[in-house]
């Protein structure tokens, strides 16, 4: 029986005469591809465009530059928010060097900041398993205190902007956990649509989308424990987007130590293609749905995050994705998964 998940792809073309042949006629060609559960359209053009920019680290501990950072440790207790006794009773929750904290300038109901590392400037090679489990643990572990205290905020994420190019304020590594009843566009139209998917099909989608992506071998890069890591048909960001699926785990309780661990050795194995393909900075973000529901699927997804250049640091990100919420990507998820893949076999 074919898949009920259909990849679609619309192949188009734009023709000029080129400056850089004579004026000779050029004949460009560029893709749109439609979201296989939303069916909300992402362009890809202008393939490999954008290439990822270094990123000097030792700017960042500068005094001049570091300026004022209230997660560096000896500012904590002093500059940091707590939360009210009936959320947390000692205030603050630590774990390692992970500290979770309330958000100064809350987002949400329930709007938190996790500090993950006691230094300042951590490159990625510096952000290894122990301080990964520990700020995932913690985050994972506050969203199910949330949960008990106050079992109406229905949805749960976690967010991550690392170092300053993916929009973070502050280069001091942190995540945010939010449990919320509105956790964003994206969220929503996928658990609408993932709803829908179930009622029609019978399946959730993920597990589905898994199983497919493994038939076709062109966007499966492998698995770590129970996870499914992707190149997403669709990248949210210019230069691809890798998509972990955790079949089995629907809400946040059925995220335990095992699962963070299968998350975490992923994301180690992708963290090494991030350093040997240069890339410095991230968003990613980790959905998880309300409990008793089977079919919106717990899944990861992170997109590099770079300048175009260093001359004037225009962003990676523009109109496109700011007015016309349509996603422009450089890189295609095949070539993408072909890059990664050796860094998930054994
Ligand atoms: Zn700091």
């Amino acid at each position: 029986m074919p898949s009920p998940i259909s990849f679609r792809i619309e192949e188009s073309e734009s023709v000029f005469l080129d400056p850089r042949k004579g004026f000779e006629t050029h004949i460009e060609r560029f893709q749109v591809r439609f979201d296989p559960l939303t069916g909300r359209t992402g362009h890809f053009s202008h393939v490999g465009a954008i290439k990822q920019q270094p990123l000097d680290l030792e700017v960042y501990r500068r005094p001049e530059v570091k300026g004022f950072c209230p997660f560096c440790p000896e500012n904590r207790a002093t500059y940091t928010p707590k939360f009210p006794e009936t959320l947390v009773s000692e205030g603050r929750m630590e774990r390692g060097e992970a500290v979770l904290i309330p958000n100064l300038f809350p987002y949400d109901v329930h709007s938190s900041v996790l500090i993950m590392t006691d230094e300042h400037v951590v490159p990625l090679e510096d952000l290894d398993e122990k301080r990964l489990k520990d700020a995932f643990s913690l985050g994972i572990d506050f969203l199910k205190n949330v949960r008990t205290v106050d079992p109406a905020q229905p949805y749960h994420l976690m967010t991550w902007n690392y170092m300053p190019p993916s929009g973070g304020g502050l280069v001091h590594p942190h995540q945010q956990y939010f449990s919320t009843p509105m956790p964003g566009n994206q969220f929503m139209d996928e658990l609408r649509a993932a709803e829908a998917f179930a009622r029609v099909h019978g399946r959730d989608y993920w597990s589905e989308l898994v199983d497919e992506e493994k038939r076709r071998k062109e966007r499966f890069i492998g698995e770590t424990g129970n996870s499914s890591w992707l190149a997403s048909f669709i990248s949210l960001g210019t230069v691809g987007d890798i998509l972990a699926v955790l079949p089995g785990v629907f809400s946040i309780d059925q995220c335990g130590e095992e699962q963070i661990h299968d998350l975490v050795s992923g994301l180690l194995r992708l963290f090494l293609y991030y350093q040997q393909a240069g890339v410095h900075s991230f968003n990613a973000s980790w959905f998880f749905g309300p409990p008793g529901q089977e079919y919106f699927t717990s899944h990861f997804r992170i997109i590099p995050r770079t300048f175009l250049n260093l001359r004037d640091f225009a962003p990676d990100m523009n109109f496109f994705q700011s007015l016309l919420q349509e996603p422009i990507g450089v890189l295609l998820p095949e070539h993408l998964c072909s890059q990664v893949q050796p860094f998930f076999q054994e």
